[in-house]
């Protein structure tokens, strides 16, 4: 299983920073989470796409989780030269947003039904509400949900996806909750949204403020991958992935094994020491591997 990054932007649009979307290459094929600014491009670069996608998963409606949603499923539809309708789950009312979707896309419909003779069916998408248990098994591959705590956004929801004896969690956007320590409870990875609480302190705008409600701090990921075993705090034995996005330049994402308030940042593809003589990876990509006993990562 291998963990792509695609993007990992806030609202604020950055030209180097496509918003959030994960990519998990699984034996069963690329599933999507969050479908964010510019993730059709980002997905590309890496050789997938709309077309490739097994599934895509929601964590929540947010827009700039969604934005993008709209161009997976024209892309796919405009793309695909048999009927190919895309899957999609997210929480509650996910069904209702992807009908108002395509709704607004009945324009193009139109313009492209009468355009290709070809081109006889709509996109047809198939949406599913989701709050808890397994959703999705298909070869090897099981995807659960739990609820997790965006509030007042609500609802929201975290993933987690089991395949060939691994297994990573996607949180979204979340403050530390039970059911993301349920889904994390002996993950190998975890996709974690964190927020740079010192940098929007700084800033000092109100509206920014009002993110810290209900985003997770770095140390508040780092507390609930040290409770799920995800990453134990002074033996570091699995890796650990999180997101950082609010506030934290110019890094797209830290692979490392941190702990309470270490926040390591750098460019892409630069190691940044942290204490004990570990250090984080910061990449758009990330490849899992299957752990083995006794053998330190
Ligand atoms: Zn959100």
């Amino acid at each position: 299983m291998q963990v792509v990054i695609l993007g990992s932007g806030s609202p604020i649009p950055a030209p180097d920073r496509a918003g959030p979307a994960t990519l998990l290459r699984t034996s069963a094929g690329d599933l999507l989470f969050d479908a964010g600014r510019g993730v059709s491009m980002r997905a590309a670069a890496v050789l997938s796409g709309p077309t490739a996608f097994a599934a895509v998963f929601l964590t929540h409606l947010h827009s700039d989780h969604v934005t993008d949603l709209n161009d997976v499923i024209t892309t796919r539809w405009a793309m695909s030269f048999t009927p190919n309708p895309l899957h999609v789950f997210g929480p509650t009312g996910t069904e209702c947003f992807v009908a108002a979707t395509e709704s607004m896309l009945e324009t193009d419909i139109g313009y492209r039904l009468t355009h290709h003779e070809d081109l006889t069916w709509r996109p047809g998408t198939v949406a599913t509400d989701v709050t808890d248990g397994t959703v999705f098994e298909r070869s090897e591959v099981r995807v659960t949900v739990a609820p997790t705590d965006h509030a007042p956004v609500h609802p929201t929801v975290g993933y987690r996806v089991d395949d060939d004896g691994g297994s990573v969690v996607i949180a979204g956007d979340t403050v530390p909750c039970a059911g993301l320590d349920r889904l994390c409870a002996g993950a190998d990875v975890l996709v974690h949204t964190v927020i740079r609480r010192d940098q929007i302190e700084a800033l000092a705008v109100p509206r920014l403020l009002d993110v810290l409600d209900y985003h997770s701090a770095v140390a508040d990921a780092a507390r609930t991958a040290e409770r799920a075993g995800v990453a134990p705090t002074a033996s570091p034995v699995r890796p650990q992935a999180i997101c950082v996005r609010w506030g934290a330049r110019p890094s797209s994402h830290v692979s490392a094994t941190c702990t309470r308030s270490e926040t390591p940042s750098g460019a892409p593809g630069s190691r940044p020491a942290l204490p004990g003589g570990r250090s984080a990876h910061i990449s758009g990509r990330l490849t899992w591997a299957r752990a083995r006993p006794g053998r330190r990562r």
